[in-house]
């Protein structure tokens, strides 16, 4: 699964990553979107820092699509001068972690395919479940493909579908037919954005508008930053298509009973921005709830609640306002480094901590601390951090997690590895809690996730190994050229 530069950068924190953030927008008044575009993917960066990549069209000119793609972060990858040399009236970008298929400019997005009918560009977030078999399938056809990631077979399959299909929106509807596990699209035909969906809802997607333009997003942040209101949430299973004669069409013909939804828990608990909000429910919101369940559930004695930078701190904050304990700031982040950064070596890892977040000696020498972070996958930090806060001085260090144990891999997206990579295959709490060397441990419970989103359906596989889909048979994010 890893590729070069897998190797080489990693989350500092040990955390999750997310496979990609969409965008796409469509001015109906044939105003230039590409630093709209350029600024939508920047409030999407959390969502996948490998590669990321603009495509803009011209409906009503000569139809030439313009594509800039490249590794690394956006504000890398884009100057002033690209983009002034990207010219459209709509765009679809794309910033990507690779969750399947290895981190290579190639295998950066949107996918622009040329075809009898057009140029489509497509951007893709989540991963297939039956992506080896479905690309076979295209590749005894005569299929020639050209990235090694599932999101190839989407658009191949959207391109030889609307061939036969009235629209483009029928052309992904079929696709949608054969297509299976996660994903939220956002396509890019010669005159319409079309936005889709799975029926689970696995990912985020979402409908933004400012005066005549309309805006799709993995989610609403992104909206905020380039100045559009929120319209509503594109619903699991929905195919949402945009254009100036139709304005917004809407086909739930794919939608499932809505008790059958399984959004991402973990887009709520670590992936998404705070300041989104996702299907309804606010992402800041359910992370303080996720912090006063454990209040309520895990209370222990302690001076001030601290939170591991970004995602353990609303959950800290809402820890504190449960338990009254206050709530303060214990570690100094480098904000410059951003979630990767050039890993030091095997041998030096465990400084790898130190050069993200340092500790305010101040705030908790001589305290009782009880630090909350979002979750613990391998535990290859926790200790460390541990450690960090008692050599500043804390007398007491209670580990509170807002997520309940990993003991599954995803399918669906994540990169949350497998069972024998996780700290909590094969241990108890306490196993756990001896291995971080935490004066406690404690996690939310399974129950109270529901809660946590107000009661929306969702995926927990991760935690339970009871998946909404059947997991696939065979390895999915491993590089199809292999
Ligand atoms: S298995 Fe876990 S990380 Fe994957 S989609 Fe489900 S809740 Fe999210």
């Amino acid at each position: 699964m890893e590729g070069k530069n897998r190797m080489e950068q990693g989350n500092v924190l040990d955390g999750l990553h997310e496979e990609c953030g969409v965008f796409g927008i469509y001015d109906f008044d044939g105003g230039n979107v590409a630093s709209s575009v350029y600024y939508g993917l920047l409030a999407l960066q959390h969502r996948g820092q490998e590669s990321c990549g603009i495509a803009v069209g011209d409906t009503d000119g000569p139809r030439k699509v313009t594509t800039h793609k490249g590794m690394g972060l956006v504000n890398e990858v884009f100057t002033p001068e690209i983009l002034e040399n990207m010219h459209g009236d709509i765009g679809v970008g794309h910033t990507r972690y690779s969750t399947a298929g290895s981190s290579t400019r190639e295998n950066a997005q949107p996918l622009v395919l040329n075809y009898i009918k057009g140029t489509l560009a497509v951007a893709h977030n989540g991963n297939l479940i039956n992506a080896p078999q479905l690309r076979r399938e295209l590749e005894y056809s005569g299929a020639i493909f050209q990235t090694t990631i599932d999101s190839e077979v989407i658009a191949y399959h959207i391109a030889r579908e609307r061939v036969n299909s009235a629209s483009v929106e029928e052309a992904v509807s079929h696709a949608m037919n054969k297509i299976q596990g996660a994903y939220s699209l956002v396509v890019m035909s010669p005159r319409k954005l079309v936005g889709a969906r799975d029926p689970y809802g696995f990912r985020p997607l979402c409908i933004g508008k400012r005066d005549n333009t309309y805006i799709l997003a993995s989610e609403s942040c992104a909206l905020q930053t380039i100045g559009a209101e929120f319209v509503r949430d594109v619903e699991p299973g929905e195919i949402v298509s945009i254009s100036p004669k139709y304005g917004i069409v809407s086909d739930k013909s794919h939608c499932l009973p809505k008790e059958k939804a399984a959004r991402c828990i973990f887009e709520y608990i670590y992936f998404a921005r705070p300041d989104s909000h996702i299907d309804g429910v606010s992402v800041y919101g359910s992370r303080i709830e996720a912090g006063k369940y454990l209040a309520m559930d895990s209370p222990v004695d302690a001076d001030l609640v601290v939170g591991v930078p970004e995602s353990g701190n609303a959950a800290a904050l809402g820890y504190s306002l449960q338990s009254g304990i206050p709530y303060g700031t214990a570690f100094v982040k480098n904000s410059y480094i951003g979630r990767t950064f050039i890993k030091p070596k095997q041998s030096n890892r465990e400084s790898s901590v130190q050069v993200k977040l340092s500790v305010l000696k101040e705030a908790v020498a001589g305290k009782r601390i009880i630090m909350i972070d979002d979750s613990i996958v391998r535990g290859t930090t926790s200790d460390r951090i541990v450690k960090m806060l008692r050599d500043a001085g804390a007398t007491e260090v209670h580990m509170r997690v807002s997520s309940p144990p990993f003991l599954y891999p995803c399918y669906f997206g994540t990169d949350v590895p497998a069972r024998e990579q996780l700290i909590a295959y094969n241990r108890t709490v306490e196993d756990i809690r001896q291995v971080i060397g935490a004066d406690s441990l404690a996690y939310l419970k399974l129950e109270r996730l529901s809660d946590m989103v107000g009661g929306l359906p969702y995926c927990s596989g991760c935690f339970t190994g009871k998946y909404p889909l059947d997991p696939p048979t065979e390895d999915i994010r491993g590089d199809y050229d292999k």
